[in-house]
């Protein structure tokens, strides 16, 4: 494996409506690191989507080591 690509991200949960985006965009970093491990949105029961820090892009796996769409390394998986 080459290290080509050094920068680093991390996954993200977010919600598809722009509301809940809005208000999970305003609580505190532990409460985000919370919706990490959540599956549904608490504010609307929709399946919350994992998404880039980096890019933004949608990921389909939470397993990723990483970006599919930038390259970026995800150094704190999912699966714990
Ligand atoms: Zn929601
Ligand atoms: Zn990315």
């Amino acid at each position: 494996m080459s290290e080509k690509h050094s920068q680093n991200s991390s996954i993200e949960k977010i919600c598809h409506d722009s509301d809940c985006a809005e208000k999970i965009g305003h609580l505190k970093v532990e409460q985000q690191n919370l919706f990490k491990t959540f599956t549904y949105c608490p504010y609307c029961a929709e399946e919350l989507m994992l998404v880039c820090q980096s890019c933004r892009e949608q990921l389909n796996s939470s397993e990723f080591k990483y970006c599919p769409w930038c390259g970026a390394k995800f150094d704190d998986p999912l699966d714990r």
